[in-house]
């Protein structure tokens, strides 16, 4: 039976580059090689992690004066990274969810932490400090995390501060353009969008980092300039980088960020029709910060107990990981580039053949 992939991370990636995967697992690039056993410093890899640096520029028109790292630890360890690298004395965070609010936690641990939240509303909501000009001059940045994975909401456009920004766009990067030079830093853990687990993207402008060692050491690993030159300090999440780049062609395939905000506008909106349309669900966050990527709803008060029905129902037909996460429960299709419209269709046919049943 196909499989419907909702699941919010690691999450679907586009068949023809698992197939492409696969093929180079057995013999990358012709070398009679695999890509599991070829060193980091061969000319192919180096020529493919190049490769997915530019592209990442490209795809997403980032100026003059940042670098593409890709490096490991995952989004969490940004959480520490960032601060240690930028925070002086005080940060401001939009703490928007769960992991807005842990990437402030981390920060704490290297000055004064501000925050504007909506957690007192079960993050039902986006605040957005910088529409009533809240957002402090005293700061070394602003933290915003564009899309809130776990309870779905997103803030879909690029905020203007005087301040530098920094974004954990692990969620939803490529999935609409962006004004990368509005930000100093933009990461996210690949996971979501682009490449399996194991590699985190950093978009970063050389200026805005090597100014604090005054105040720290800081460990070498964790310095991001010791990454600009090649990506390839230490030995590099080589698997993922690759399958980060073959996402990426195809999404140049496609044609770019633009049409992939088309398509997920599309997608996103069909399923929130059905949301609002069927009398068994109902949406969870409010309507105007709706997350194109993650889609959370949960059945009507009236119809709570049919939960499991539903669950086990939509599961039998084939839709994999929709599961709200455990600290929402409810429901949560996770709706990422490589999830096709019908896959879509398929999770609307089921919501409304259950509402039939009952
Ligand atoms: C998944 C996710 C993270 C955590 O990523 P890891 O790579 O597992 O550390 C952080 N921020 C957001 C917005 C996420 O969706």
């Amino acid at each position: 039976m196909k499989k419907h992939n909702f699941s919010a991370g690691p999450s679907i990636l586009d068949e023809s580059v698992i197939r492409d995967a696969a093929g180079a697992v057995l013999n990358y690039q012709g070398t009679g090689l695999s890509i599991l056993e070829v060193s980091h410093r061969a000319k192919e890899f180096s020529a493919t992690m190049e490769e997915a640096r530019n592209l990442m520029k490209e795809l997403l028109d980032v100026p003059e004066g940042y670098e593409v790292l890709f490096l490991g630890g995952g989004a969490s360890l940004q959480f520490a990274q960032v601060p240690m690298n930028l925070l002086k004395k005080k940060a401001a965070y939009v703490d928007s969810g769960t992991w807005a609010n842990k990437a402030a936690k981390e920060a704490k641990a290297f000055g004064e932490v501000i925050t504007f939240s909506s957690k007192e509303d079960n993050y039902i909501w986006y605040p957005k400090p910088w529409e009533k000009n809240e957002v402090p001059d005293d700061i070394d940045y602003l933290h915003i995390t564009t899309n809130n994975t776990v309870y779905g909401t997103e803030l879909r456009y690029d905020p203007d501060v005087k301040v530098r920004l920094v974004g954990d766009m692990s969620s939803d990067i490529f999935t609409r353009p962006v004004d990368v030079s509005k930000y100093d830093l933009i990461y996210g853990g690949a996971q979501k969008n682009i490449a399996p687990a194991g590699v985190t993207f950093v978009i970063v402008r050389r200026d805005a980092v090597g100014h604090i060692e005054d105040n720290r050491i800081i460990p070498t690993m964790l310095k991001y300039d010791v990454h600009f030159k090649d990506s390839m300090y230490n030995t590099p999440p080589v698997f993922p980088v690759y399958v980060a780049l073959q996402t990426m062609k195809w999404y140049k395939e496609l044609g770019g960020v633009k049409v992939l905000e088309q398509m997920n506008l599309e997608k996103a909106g069909m399923l929130y029709d059905e949301i609002d349309r069927n009398r068994l669900f109902r949406g969870t966050v409010n309507a105007e910060d709706r997350s194109i990527m993650n889609v959370c709803f949960v059945l009507n008060d009236e119809y709570k107990e049919l939960e499991q029905e539903f669950y086990d129902f939509a599961v039998s037909r084939g839709a994999y990981s929709f599961k709200g996460h455990r600290s929402v429960g409810g429901f949560r299709a996770s709706l990422y580039n490589a999830l096709p419209k019908s896959s879509v269709q398929f999770f609307i046919d089921l919501m409304k053949e259950f509402e039939r049943k009952h």
